[in-house]
């Protein structure tokens, strides 16, 4: 039987299911009030040290620095006096262990809440540590990642920041997720460390299947494949590989239209690894990833160190800087003025940026510094830009610091309406999808429930595109892509006949990107667009491009 999902990170492969449990915290309607206090103290007490050594002990395996940051700050707050404390006054209060515990975690969530920035980060870890102190108790097995002893497939419901942290790139073998966005962080990190992942896979987890074959490109999960189906996936793999290494070099479409293939980088260590690989360069250096999780604001000495390492990992080749995009999915404590009601429509990128002195002109200068001092051809672009007036604020800032290829984002639907003349003030454009998509059809990118109006195949998101590109062309400035559409194959080329310039993606995903645009002319990517832009939903956009698309790679794609 098949099930299908949304394929977010490529790559075919079968293997064993473990099952990673997710369990809200459900408590009694009434519980009663303990006998003894002192001893239900000590159990939840017992509970939340458990769960904190379990996220010692996962600490103390990863490798990655940033994982064992996130384990570690996860089993801080478990341990934390002033939690066990408020757990008294909660039995004093008369409370049962479980609304004891839910209490005391609610009163620190109010308070990291009103703190704001970095506090406010911190809930979703205090939650987490909520749900497996909460399981300890009812004696059931800790929510989340499962200790993995032989390579898996994990389904999950949705995967906690915690447990995608602690991805181990050796163990898992693939990803998929009933709830979960093509936009989630969770899904660009799992494209990032180059795990097949699909999300939003309805079922999966009540079909409880022993093996399961997933297709990380079109979201196709084979439920416990019979020895046929695992020789047509071993099959499909293959052949996804044969077409992956015939494909090297510059992005180029049959007829020899060069379209740049960029890795999209948001860490030092993805910068090492897209600068081995056969790619021009990055097309978007997510800066504020850097930063997570750090109190303070960084200097000028530490940010210029930074961005020197990324740069010369890339040589000569293009490095397009996207200054910080700090709020709402990507909160930083440091750039941070409180908390909104609606994150994603209140102060983040740009907007933080302007509202927070220095914060810009430190970064610029350092990217200028750095950028004198290496090979790379450094591009600097602003996220969230929705005027002409915030365009050439940030086109102003740029220049001054001595930047000289400048450019915005085409994020917002207003700055795409007007990309002709917020390009009268800047040299170049890149769209990012994953918050167009957002923003054109008001629909929250962590919301798992709405990822159909997410769903990169809208036309709606096309027509818009290919408004914004059709102005740059006007004016002779590139317009490239940064968003997860763009490492889509087939989307790929429908970014392509709509003048995109330039496709930059996880890196994982280039060679098939590059593979399909070697075997579709620019005239067969025209066809696309207006096939996509013509059709009603997402899901006749998809069919008709496939129509369209060379035999061998509709195969391999549908
Ligand atoms: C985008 O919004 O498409 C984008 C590339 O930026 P981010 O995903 O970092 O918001
Ligand atoms: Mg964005």
């Amino acid at each position: 039987m098949n099930l299908s999902g949304i394929g977010v990170s490529p790559g075919v492969v079968q293997g064993r299911v473990v099952t990673v449990h997710h369990v809200d915290v459900e408590l009694p309607f009434a519980e009663p009030a303990e006998q003894d206090p002192a001893r239900a103290h000590d159990e939840i007490r017992d509970a939340l040290d458990a769960v904190a050594t379990a996220m010692e002990s996962r600490a103390a395996r990863v490798a990655d620095a940033e994982a064992k940051e996130v384990l570690n700050a996860t089993a801080m707050i478990a341990r934390d006096p002033a939690i066990a404390d408020e757990i008294s006054n909660q039995l004093r209060l008369g409370k049962g262990r479980l609304r004891a515990l839910a209490g005391a975690i609610e009163h620190f969530a109010m308070l990291l809440n009103d703190l704001g920035g970095y506090m406010a980060e911190r809930v979703t870890d205090l939650r987490d540590v909520h749900r497996r102190a909460h399981a300890r108790l009812l004696g059931h097995v800790e929510p989340g990642m499962p200790e993995l002893q032989s390579p898996a497939v994990l389904v999950a419901h949705d995967l906690a920041p915690a447990d995608a942290a602690a991805l181990n790139r050796d163990m898992v073998l693939a990803i998929v997720t009933e709830q979960g966005g093509p936009t989630s962080h969770t899904a660009i990190l799992a494209a990032q460390l180059g795990i097949p992942a699909v999300v939003r896979c309805e079922g999966v987890i009540a079909a409880a299947p022993h093996t399961l074959g997933v297709d990380g490109s079109t979201g196709e999960i084979t439920l416990d494949p019979d020895e046929a189906q695992t020789r047509e996936l071993i099959d499909r793999s293959r052949r996804r590989a044969r077409l992956q290494e015939q494909s090297k070099g510059p992005g180029r479409t049959r007829d020899g239209r060069h379209v740049e293939l960029l890795a999209n980088i948001g860490t030092f260590a993805d910068a090492i690894t897209a600068g081995g690989a056969d790619v021009e360069g990055s097309g978007l250096f997510r800066t504020e990833f850097m930063y997570l999780g750090r109190q303070g604001a960084p200097s000028l000495e530490t940010q210029t160190t930074c961005y020197r390492g990324v740069f010369q990992a890339f040589g000569d080749r293009k490095v397009v800087v996207r200054t910080l995009d700090a709020g709402a999915d990507k909160p930083l404590g440091f750039a941070s003025v409180g908390t909104d009601v609606n994150p994603a429509l209140g102060m983040r990128g740009l907007r933080l940026q302007r509202e927070i002195p220095g914060l810009l002109e430190t970064q610029l200068e350092a990217i200028a510094a750095a950028s004198a001092q290496s090979d790379a051809d450094v591009w600097v672009m602003a996220p969230m830009i929705a005027t002409v007036a915030e365009a050439r604020w940030f086109a102003d800032a740029a220049r001054a610091a001595g930047l000289q290829q400048v450019g915005v984002m085409v994020e917002v639907p207003s700055a795409a309406l007007r990309a002709d003349r917020l390009l009268s003030t800047c040299d170049f454009a890149s769209v990012g999808t994953n918050d167009l998509s957002q923003y054109l059809f008001a629909a929250d990118r962590l919301q798992g429930r709405l990822a159909s109006l997410l769903d990169a195949w809208q036309p709606a998101l096309w027509q818009l595109t290919k408004h914004a590109s059709d102005a740059a062309a006007r004016a002779g400035k590139p317009m490239g892509m940064c968003g997860e559409a763009g490492g889509d194959p087939l989307l790929a080329l429908v970014a392509v006949g709509a003048g995109i310039s330039s496709l930059s993606m996880s890196l994982t995903k280039v060679p098939l990107v590059r593979a399909s645009l070697a075997m579709h002319t620019q005239a067969q990517c025209e066809a696309m667009t207006e096939a996509v832009i013509d059709s009603l939903t997402p899901e006749d956009a998809h069919k008709a491009v496939l129509e369209l698309a060379d035999p061998a790679v509709a195969e391999l794609l549908a």
